[in-house]
């Protein structure tokens, strides 16, 4: 399942393109706000963004910023005619493709598909796929199964699971999570936040803490996957 966050405020463009993207069986998260669309971001596990940049609130730049903080998908902004220093400002900061308004959606599809096709092949033939005891990591892909069952995760706990398998059989510690995913300094709090997304990612992989099958606890350092 292939989702797409659509970020557009004008209802007529937003519900055709919506339409179209359906039609080729794509999820699609439609946001008629920038807010609206950065709740969705940590929530929802996307594969392409299509980005306004003219909205109400935010500015689709500053979600195409904020996206590329954390991920690498692709993302295609729509720009109004005219507008060609909107064209350059978001090749700068991330996007990977623009649309001048009006344009046929048929040409966005077409877009989309070969954005998604590039992010297949240029990832296509690495060995970073794992499989642990039913748990099937996709990393590349972002894509995790469960006993065939895809689950979901946010892309935050995508990254701590992935940071586990990529040091397998050693522990990480808290901290050194924290720094890796957050970037930012480690307080005692932030052991909290971990330990929060920890639980979320165990309830999604019905792991459970006594007799953990993936994510053991390691007491006073941190988790580790073996
Ligand atoms: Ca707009």
């Amino acid at each position: 399942m292939t989702t797409i966050l659509l970020v557009e405020d004008e209802k007529e463009i937003a519900d055709l393109v919506s339409y179209y993207l359906k039609n080729e069986n794509y999820t699609v998260i439609s946001c008629a706000t920038g807010t609206q669309a950065l709740e969705e971001l940590d929530k929802q596990n996307i594969h392409l963004a299509i980005l306004d940049v003219m909205l109400p609130d935010l500015d689709g730049f500053e979600i195409c910023r904020k996206i590329r903080e954390t991920q690498t998908y692709p993302i295609i902004m729509l720009t109004a005619k005219g507008e060609e220093i909107d064209k350059i400002t978001g090749l700068t900061i991330g996007a990977d493709d623009y649309m001048t308004k009006p344009f046929k959606p048929l040409e966005l599809i077409a877009r989309v598909k070969a954005q998604l096709r590039r992010v297949t092949t240029y990832n296509g033939g690495t060995d970073s796929v794992m499989s642990i005891r039913g748990l099937f990591i996709d990393l590349d892909r972002r894509k995790v199964l469960l006993d065939d069952e895809e689950i979901y995760l946010t892309p935050l706990e995508f990254s701590i699971l992935k940071l586990l398998c990529e040091n397998k059989g050693q522990a990480v510690s808290s901290e050194g999570i924290f720094q890796t995913i957050w970037g930012e300094k480690y307080y005692t709090s932030s052991n909290n936040t971990i330990m929060v997304h920890i639980r979320h990612l165990r309830e999604k992989m019905k792991d459970s803490v006594e007799k953990p099958k993936y994510i053991k606890t390691v007491w006073g350092v941190g988790y580790k996957i073996e």
